[in-house]
């Protein structure tokens, strides 16, 4: 099958067609049927929910010589003429494209010619609201003082940047978004006529995609046929870019028992949208706060958030919202979302178990940290050099100074060293990141200065910095046991920041 097949060929074709908008298409039949037809129209809603299939098919209505019932006939000439493209009185623009003064006075001087084919001319403007003023003036003159064969449908889905004054002398339909039962019944109805072996959890799935648009639902199930229509739903979540509520519950459920590691690294594999799959989560948790407030029951079995209160959900939430606006600016979308995720287990004091458990017994890590007094004594070591893992020991013990070191400088860069560890050989002192984009913040040049100057200031060595990725480190601080990862994870950062900070250039 081609592409876009399915969109054209279930395309609504004449008014008994139209799915979900009844309140218009009602009144279009009826202004055919008593043949007072006006000379602007307005059609106001969303993409995809046939605007300019209904303006189409009014067009044909309009022209239709032999119109039963104020239905389409579907066989006089001009209704060939229409479904074949050939029907020249129809003219569509797209005011994308055509927005100046110039492509409207080209209308008006042909608005003087009366209709070649049918009994009226319709100029149907699509997305109108990118005109120009200019051009809005312009069309506002022709509406103002119309040939009476004249037909203007403006359809728009911004009507607020629609001028009054047009708005005014139009006849305003608002397109409703398609209901769930709607999509479901045209998706069910094209399932059959094409004898379609989808799953119905995959149809479920694209009705809850598109979102109350029938262009996307039909696109949507396009992608997946162009595939196989057979496929599992594993398969249809990866093509449609899409978490299901499945998959987020289970991880979430994950995130909750601390593996925030080996969930990020799912989210990176997947194709998952992280847009969507941030959306669908806001919406489980606004889901599970109401079933925390009222403790009414509520469909939230799959979450284990039995030991958090109505208050740590607000706080996911927020983090959350914080994330998808994030998301607007960011270029690494990844990011966004392991920085929320980071914020959520430390909002929730989960522990990173990953981490813990793979930790090998250190006793920086399962000690308190040390006192200040501690570390100065730490500090008085004379003589290090050659004794790499004397001297491991010692920075490790310091680690937390030397993030705070850091924090002057780039705030970012000492939340990277927090979840970070290192290896000393000879004067090479390679840090251990567990992201590639850690990596290339951390090697930039003036970070890498910064990080010599603070080792030489505190140990006395020229050490030489690298860098390199491990996705299982250990990081040296465990979140749990470092306060100042409070000050430093709490701030949503995008990549652009980032780069800003860095002074790295896109
Ligand atoms: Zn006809």
């Amino acid at each position: 099958m081609g592409r876009e097949i399915l969109y054209q060929k279930y395309r609504p074709r004449k008014f008994k067609d139209i799915i979900g908008q009844d309140h218009i298409v009602k009144v279009l039949q009826n202004e055919v049927l008593k043949n007072n037809i006006a000379n602007g129209y307005l059609f106001f809603g969303p993409r995809g929910l046939g605007k300019t299939s209904i303006a189409r098919i009014f067009a044909n209505a309009i022209n239709c010589s032999n119109p039963q019932n104020g239905e389409i006939c579907g066989e006089c000439s001009e209704c060939m003429a229409i479904q074949e493209g050939s029907f020249i009185d129809l003219i569509e623009i797209d005011a994308a494209s055509n927005r100046g003064i110039d492509d409207i006075r080209d209308i008006r001087n042909r608005t003087y010619f009366t209709p070649v084919m049918g009994r009226f001319k319709v100029y149907i403007i699509d997305e109108v609201h990118m005109l120009t003023p200019e051009a809005f003036n312009g069309l506002l003159k022709i509406l103002e003082e119309p040939p009476s064969s004249v037909v203007f449908i403006l359809a728009t889905t911004e009507v607020h940047k629609v001028p009054k004054t047009i708005v005014s002398r139009c006849q305003r339909f608002d397109f409703n978004p398609a209901s769930r039962e709607d999509i479901l019944k045209q998706l069910n109805y094209i399932i059959k006529e094409e004898n379609l072996r989808i799953k119905d959890e995959i149809r479920d799935l694209i009705v809850a995609k598109s979102e109350g648009s029938f262009r996307d639902s039909l696109t949507n199930m396009q992608k997946i046929i162009n595939v196989r229509d057979d496929m599992p739903y594993e398969e249809a979540l990866s093509i449609l870019g899409v978490s299901g509520e499945r998959e987020i519950l289970d991880l979430w459920n994950n995130i909750f028992e601390g593996n925030i590691d080996s969930e990020i690294e799912r989210i990176e594999k997947s194709s998952i949208n992280i847009a969507t799959f941030i959306k669908d989560s806001l919406d489980i948790f606004r889901k599970v706060l109401i079933y925390k407030v009222t403790k009414e029951d509520n469909d939230i079995s799959g979450l284990n958030v039995s030991n958090y209160s109505a208050g740590d959900i607000v706080n996911i939430i927020n983090i959350l919202i914080k994330a998808l606006d994030n998301l607007r600016i960011s270029s690494l979308p990844i990011l966004s979302l392991e920085i929320a995720l980071v914020e959520v287990i430390n909002a929730l004091k989960i522990n990173n178990s990953t981490r813990v458990q793979s930790k090998p017994i250190d006793e920086s890590v399962d000690k308190p940290l040390m006192s200040k007094q501690d570390r100065r004594k730490k500090n008085h070591i004379d003589d290090v050099e050659g004794q790499d893992e004397n001297l491991e020991e010692v920075i490790k013990s310091r680690w937390i100074d030397i993030i705070e070191g850091t924090k002057s400088f780039n705030h970012h860069m000492s939340g990277f060293l927090s979840r970070s560890s290192f290896e000393i050989n000879k004067n090479n002192f390679t840090i251990i990141v567990p992201f590639q984009f850690y990596k290339d913040m951390l090697m930039v040049e003036k970070s890498r200065e910064h990080m010599v100057n603070i080792l030489k200031n505190m140990f006395n060595i020229n050490f030489k910095i690298n860098v390199k990725v491990q996705k299982d480190v250990t990081p040296i601080l465990s979140p749990l046991n470092d306060s100042s990862l409070n000050g430093t994870e709490e701030t949503v950062i995008s990549e652009s920041d980032l780069k800003d900070v860095f002074d790295i250039e896109d």
